[in-house]
Order: C-alpha cells, then structure tokens, then sequence
C-alpha cells in the first residue's frame, strides 16, 4: 500500500426520506468500515465521515403526501438511521446531516468560490411557473397527459405508465401538483457546471491515471466520458426547501441536492475537526491524504465525474485515489422494495436476533455485491453462520480455551520443543496476514474475509492434526505446547477477524483476557506469556435452528401474498383539495334522452342529455362499451360547468362521470334509484 499520512473514508450520504436496510448495508456501510476499522488497527490517522443527505425534491414531496414539512420528515429518518448504523457498529466518526448551519455555509462558500472563478454557465430558459403558488414547479411537480399513451398522471420527468421520459413541456394540458392550476411558462436562470469542459482531464485522471479502479466502476465512467458524453448540468433549481443560491439575482433558487450533497462530506469533516480540536483541512486539501469514497453503483456518475469536477474546479482540494462501488443486493431473488415493503430492516433483524449483529455483518460481508448484483438469502445466513461462524471459528476458538481450561486451570501453558508441524502452523499465520491485506487494500472485502476465517481452519486443522486430547496422558509436555500455540492462533485471530466482526473480536478479547492487540502484532507467536491467565469463556456463537429461518421466510410470503391482493395499478390519492375546489364542480344527475355514434369514431358516441337544466350534447368515450339504443333513459352523473369543447365538429358542453375498471372498461356513475333531473350530487 502507497504510504499516505492519514486517510478520508467517506459513506455515501443516506437519503433521508426512509429507512436503511441490508442493501444499504451490504453495499456501502459495511464495507467502508471494515475498512476503516483495518486502517485504525493500523494505527493510520483515519476519519469516517457521513450523515444525512435531507434536502431535495423526493423530501418535499414526502412531506406533501404526509402533510407534515420536510423538515419533519428529515427530523425522523435521520434519528432512525444513525440509530440503525450504530446498532450495527458502524464506526463513523460523524455522522450528521446536511440541515445543518456549517453545511448551508460551506455549501454556500463552494458555490461563490466556483461563480467568482467564472467556472459555471448562467443560461435562462422557459419553465412553469405556478401563478397561484407563485414558484417555479420541478418536474416532479407537474403531471399532465402523456403524449405516448395518454395517460393523464404522467410526471414532468417521466410517465410511469409506459415508462417515457419525458420534459415538462412534452405533457398535455400540464397541472401543477401544488395548486392544481395550469401553469405558465417563465424565463428562470440557472447556474450550470459545464462537464463537457473537463471531459480531457475526466480521461487522463480517470481512464488512464485509475486504471486500477473497479471493473464496474471504470467502465460506467469509461461510458460517460466516452459515449454518452458530458454536458452542461445545472447546480441550481427553483425550489424552497435547500441551500439557498449565494448570489443576489437568485431568489427562491437553492443548491441542486446532487452539487450540495457531495459538499456534505466536507461540511461533516468540519464539524468533526471543531469538536476534536484538528485541521479539517489536512483531510481534504493535502496530497499526502488518501480519499476514498464508499458508494452504491447508482452514484457512480456523482462521485466518479459530477464532484471531481468540482473539487478540480475550486482549486484548492484533492481528488478520490479510489471510489470502490458495489453493485445492488436482492432479497431471496427479488429487487428490494421500500414500498413493497421488500426488504430485511435492521430494526427488524435485532428484534429477531438480539445480540446477532455479526452474524449479519458476515453474511453481509460474504455475500456483498462487489462484481455483480447479489442475493441475500435466509438459507444462507443460516448456512454461513452454521457452517462458518459456529463449525470453523466458533468450533476452533472454543476447543483452544476450554482444553486449556481442562488442562491447565485456564493458564496459558509455556511452549517447549516444536515440531515441524508447530512451527509450519505457526509460520503460517503471517502469511494469512498479508494475504487479508492485499484484497482489504485492493476492496476485495468478500476474498479479505475469506481469507482472515482461514486462521481458524488453519487451528482447526492443528487441533486435527495433532490431537493434543489424546496426548495428554502420554505426551503432556507436547500438550503443552500445542496448546499454547492454538492460543496464540486465538490470539491473532481476535484481530484479524476485527474489522469484519467487531463484537466478536470484543468478547474474544475477554475470552483471552487481553486488550486489543494492534494489527502490526499479527504474525508475532508469543501474544500470550506463559502462566497468563484466561477469562471467562463461553459460546462465540450458537447455531440457527431451521424453524427461526422458517419463520423469516414465512414473513416474506406474507408480504408476498399482500402484495399481490395489494392493487398495483390502483393509482395513489391526488393532493388535497380544498371544500371550495371541490364545489366550484357543478354535478347533477341527466337522464340520456338520445345516443348515437359519432361517425368514423371507434369511441365516441354522441348523447342528448336532459340535465334539468337545460337539453345539451355531450360527446363521450365510452362506444366500446355501451350499444347506443342500449343505455337511453339512464340516468348518469353529469359535470355541468366544464369548459365546452369541439370533438370531431360537435360541441360538448359537460361530462357524463364513469368508473374505470383496471381493465380500461367503464361502468356509469348514476344514482341508486331514480330521482328528478337537475338534482345536484354534492
Ligand atoms: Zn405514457
């Protein structure tokens, strides 16, 4: 490894418009400590930094469905995430959130830094606005018609019915979400960072100077800079709920949560050196520091091109040495799912699990997604903790303190003559060592801890192969000696295995009774003196039983089941409207007097309706469903005052209210006996 002064770990910022789950875990949070926790046993002058990232468009719109504000919503999941990562001890030094005043302010400084350096393009072009509202509507904010499928709920960055991704201005007859107004267009300007700039030191920094970088990674970052290509992105929006943009003429404009986002990293940093007394700029602006980003493959273009552009650009700080992304984590075949509610919490495991948190982390660790995605499964955890954790290092540490329990009142016994077996089992540990370090430094955390778990094969095999329960009538003074070395095995062990299994390492120490040996001792054969006297021992670990995994599986059918009676298709509640939107609707029931199809039409069919009011046409899609003669004298639900329109040279004045089917097939909406035309629904 490159020796570099100190070490800049960060973790991609959790979303906080949810909770985290064994995806988020398997993929960024656990690697990144093992990590960092090999760097600390190192010695290494490390900080772990991450936090909540609470600004941007899905919080608000969050806080809408729910009625509360965003910063309710930022408020919970930020308390429930830290709670969740610190369960499963991962280690950051900090851990905020980008609410806070020192993130609005470095945030803030960035932006002028980059605007006073004449780095961004300022371009106005035309977007709706929200008269009533009076704000600009991100595209999110504004649904309309698809102009492919005619949907009427697509979005103004994509319709989710036939998956078209769409600008605001595609839609037809586009509504803002906010006021349910039609918006305008208006002139807005932005501030954009121009990508296609820095497409030349993109490809020296990246595809020829980090060739080393991870296959996945290198070749999305290969596809950016090479074949999609890079252009302009803009660092601002029209929008409340953010940094605000530090510049005169930007009003009601914040930071883009993807360009405030990043900084978050450098405002936590801060935040960490005020408390601890050190200079935040040693991490981020000194070539002797080594960064590396912890991230999921989803954030690959931010981390790998977005922010090193930005870092580039100010001047004054350094770039990643390695931005290791992991590919995604499924759940028993299926792609994890907040709102199916397909996921393992992690609030749920400890429930299950008390006291299994390791457990997790190994199967986590085992099975991460590092080259592809991957599949969490409950047979597997059972598996790995059966045939791995409790058969090979549960098994191995045990055998070694309760024989020397048996044997030698639980002290540690002294090592006489070896034996070529001793001495090969002994030299054999260093070699382990270097073996976990090279793929912890290379981010091959699966192979790193596949390699730390063959220190306990390598003392199982001893204990096997020598047999020190059957010597000790007749040879006590070998017995002596094997066991002394199988505890010296214990003994590196409850290092090695410290970055991935942190809570195991602990209770290892106490089986041992010795504080936590640093990395640099693995290797060494005499951690233990002679007549030192062990702790109280017990399980490392117990075995999962079929029925407690059942029971997982069992949980998931259910939710399974659920969400096939769940009704995909049923679209979700539209905003609320006030008492007087709704009675602004004139409704009343009509009876159909006459019915005809509009010639050269498949749909429509032409009706006289007696509203009461007055005899009017309307014009209706409903010929697929309905013979003409069929339904006159019905009585139907009739929208009065909507605006006339002319369909195919006839003007309808109203609409006749249907239900719709999932089917696409419609009923009409009448009342359920007959009442005089002209009465009003309400
Ligand atoms: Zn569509």
């Amino acid at each position: 490894m490159k020796k570099y002064k100190r070490f800049l770990i960060t973790a991609a910022l959790p979303y906080a418009n949810g909770p985290v789950h064994i995806g988020h875990l398997a993929g960024v949070y656990v690697p990144a400590d093992i990590y960092v926790r090999y760097l600390r046993l190192r010695g290494e002058d490390v900080v772990f930094v991450c936090g909540s990232d609470e600004h941007g468009i899905p919080i608000t719109l969050k806080a809408r469905q729910e009625g509360v504000s965003p910063k309710d919503i930022v408020d919970r999941y930020h308390e429930i995430n830290k709670k969740a990562f610190s369960d499963f001890g991962i280690s950051f030094d900090i851990y905020s959130r980008t609410t806070s005043k020192i993130h609005a302010k470095t945030a803030s400084e960035f932006f002028q830094t980059l605007n006073y350096k004449k780095i961004f393009i300022e371009k106005t072009s035309q977007q709706y606005f929200d008269t009533e509202a009076n704000q600009f509507l991100a595209d999110r904010y504004i649904t309309g018609t698809c102009p492919h499928c005619n949907n009427e709920d697509a979005y103004g960055d994509q319709c989710e019915k036939c998956g078209t991704s769409l600008t605001p201005t595609d839609l037809i007859n586009p509504k803002s979400m906010i006021s349910g107004s039609q918006p305008i267009l208006k002139e807005t300007k932005h501030w954009y960072l121009p990508l296609d700039k820095y497409t030349g030191f993109l490809e020296e920094w990246i595809l020829k100077g980090h060739k080393e970088w991870k296959v996945n990674v290198y070749g999305q970052c290969k596809s950016w800079i090479k074949d999609i290509g890079l252009e302009p992105r803009a660092v601002t929006r029209d929008l409340d709920w953010g940094v605000k943009v530090p510049v005169e003429e930007a009003e009601g404009k914040v930071l883009y949560v993807w360009f405030d986002a990043p900084i978050g990293y450098i405002s936590n940093t801060i935040e960490w050196a005020e408390k601890e007394q050190k200079d935040w700029k040693k991490y981020w602006q000194d070539e002797e520091t080594c960064m590396v980003h912890f991230i999921g493959k989803d954030n690959i273009v931010f981390h790998c091109i977005i922010f090193p552009v930005m870092l580039k650009t100010h001047g004054k700080y350094i770039l990643p040495q390695n931005v290791p992304a992991n590919e995604f984590l499924n759940l028993e075949g299926d792609k994890i799912s907040t709102s199916r509610n397909w996921a393992v919490w992690l609030h749920e495991y400890l429930e299950d699990f008390p006291g299994k948190e390791d457990v997790l982390r190994y199967t986590l660790c085992a099975n991460a997604p590092e080259t592809k995605d991957n599949d969490f499964t409950w047979k597997d955890l059972q598996a790995r903790n059966n045939n791995e954790l409790v058969a090979i290092l549960g098994n191995f540490v045990n055998r070694s303190v309760v024989l020397t329990q048996k044997f030698f009142q639980g002290k540690v016994p002294a090592k006489s003559k070896q034996t070529h077996v001793d001495t090969k089992t002994l030299a054999e540990i260093a070699v382990i060592k270097a073996s976990v370090e090279n793929s912890l430094e290379n981010f091959r955390l699966r192979e790193s801890l596949k390699n730390a778990m063959d220190l306990a094969r390598l003392g199982n095999k001893y204990l096997a192969d020598t047999e020190p329960w059957n010597l000790q009538k007749s040879d006590p003074e070998q017995v002596k000696t094997i066991m002394n070395i199988s505890l010296q095995i214990t003994a590196n062990l409850s290092t090695l295995i410290s970055p991935f299994l942190p809570n195991t390492a602990k209770k290892l120490c106490g089986f041992l009774n010795i504080d936590p040996i640093p990395w640099n001792k693995i290797g060494k054969t005499e951690l233990l003196l002679p007549d030192h006297q062990l702790g109280k021992t017990g399980l490392l670990f117990e075995k999962i039983e079929d029925d407690v995994i059942e029971k997982q599986l069992e949980k998931l059918r259910k939710t399974k089941e659920q969400n096939t009676l769940k009704n995909d298709n049923v679209k979700p509640q539209k905003n609320e409207i006030t008492y007087d939107d709704f009675s602004r609707m004139d409704i009343r029931i009509g009876t159909i007097l006459e019915a005809e199809k509009v010639p050269k039409t498949q749909k429509l069919l032409k009706l006289k309706i007696d509203t009461g009011v007055d005899q009017r046409t309307v014009v209706s899609g409903i010929a697929e469903y309905f013979d003409p003669e069929s339904i006159v004298g019905n009585q139907v639900c009739v929208l009065m005052n909507l605006e006339a329109r002319t369909i195919k040279g006839i003007e309808s004045k109203g609409m006749i209210l249907m239900a719709e089917e999932e089917d696409g097939s419609l009923k009409f909406v009448a009342p359920s006996g007959k009442v005089s035309p002209g009465s009003e629904v309400s």
